[in-house]
């Protein structure tokens, strides 16, 4: 019989965690493939790891990770699929948001041959009008910087052949932006479609911030184009530069000149803005190349339950 092995992040879901956990067995005690269960528990500053090891105490098919702090979703979802054991990885989140029914949908698709199954949001409920107006505008816009065919509209919800688990394991690059790096891993990749629900509870776990931290990482990860921009853009603002200048040339020989305060500061402060924007665009691929160059681990754990193989020493990375 197969395993398929589901790997859940967790970040301060202590409301839902119980359920999760319920309708997840639930599931897959329906499919006809064995299957554990791997909580990774992201730093949580709640009783989400307390419940969980309550949990692993009671049931052989739970394994949890516990990273030493608060890693973030990305690399939560890698930790998982370095640990997972099965012929199959799914990845899901622990809010109950991806129903887990479509798990089966997903299996069926697996067993038809297909090596990576991605969920497709047809709708997504009760979230804020802000956040599907921009993950719906960032969606097209990634499409558009990169080279890499990144489905719209998709998350992380994904069944992952173990094949292409034991592929992703070899991109080690620190700033993970894991639905793209699967869509760069190939392999032959279906989609099941499924309406996204309300949080079960709790809130989310992603603010503004770590949202546009996410978005620059998808499209820095995968796209030189903003520099490309940049260089388009110096050119284009040099040659009226020099348009520019020549007209005051002409005008400082007809004896034109004014006072000109105005035109010249609004043009530096125009130019000052530009260079600025230019180089914040260059410091974030410095920066990401200083987090490569440093290669420290990409999470540290401080404690693994539930698992029954020897520590895997390869899974360090
Ligand atoms: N999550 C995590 N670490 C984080 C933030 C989120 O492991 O730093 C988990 C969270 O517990 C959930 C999943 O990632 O299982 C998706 O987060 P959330 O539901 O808050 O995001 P949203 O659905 O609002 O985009
Ligand atoms: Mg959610």
């Amino acid at each position: 019989m197969s395993l398929v092995s589901i790997v859940i992040p967790a970040y301060n879901e202590e409301e839902v965690i119980g359920e999760s956990y319920r309708r997840l067995t639930a599931v897959m005690a329906q499919s006809d493939c064995d299957w554990e269960l791997l909580f990774v528990n992201d730093g949580s500053r709640d009783r989400t790891i307390s419940i969980l090891k309550d949990i692993a105490k009671t049931d052989s098919h739970v394994r949890v990770l516990d990273f030493s702090r608060n890693f973030g979703h990305q690399i939560a979802i890698s930790a998982g699929m370095d640990y997972a054991a099965g012929d199959s990885v799914v990845v899901i989140d622990a809010d109950l948001q991806d129903p887990p029914e479509v798990i089966l949908d997903m299996i069926k698709k697996w067993q038809e041959g297909y090596h990576v199954v991605y969920g497709k949001r047809l709708k997504r409920k009760g979230e804020t009008l802000f956040k599907k107006l921009t993950a719906k505008l960032f969606y097209r816009f990634l499409h558009s910087m990169t080279d890499v065919n990144i489905p719209v509209d998709t998350g992380d919800f994904r069944l992952l052949d173990r094949k292409v688990c034991d592929a992703m394991r070899t991109l080690t690059e620190k700033n993970r932006y894991v639905r793209g790096l699967v869509s760069w891993v190939g392999f032959s990749q279906t989609a099941v479609e499924y309406v996204r629900e309300e949080r079960f509870a709790g809130e989310t776990k992603y603010p503004l911030k770590k949202m546009l931290r996410f978005a620059t990482d998808g499209i820095i990860s995968f796209s030189f184009k903003p520099l490309k921009i940049a260089t388009w853009a110096g050119c284009l603002i040099s040659a009226l530069s020099f348009l520019y200048l020549l007209v005051v040339i002409v005008q400082k020989f007809m004896g034109q000149t004014v006072a000109g305060w105005a035109s010249i500061l609004a043009v530096s402060l125009f130019f000052n803005g530009v260079i600025l924007f230019m180089l914040g665009i260059i410091g974030e691929y410095i920066g990401r190349i200083y987090d490569e160059a440093k290669n420290r681990p990409l999470y540290i754990i401080q404690e693994e339950v539930g698992f029954h193989h020897d520590k895997p020493e390869e899974n360090q990375r």
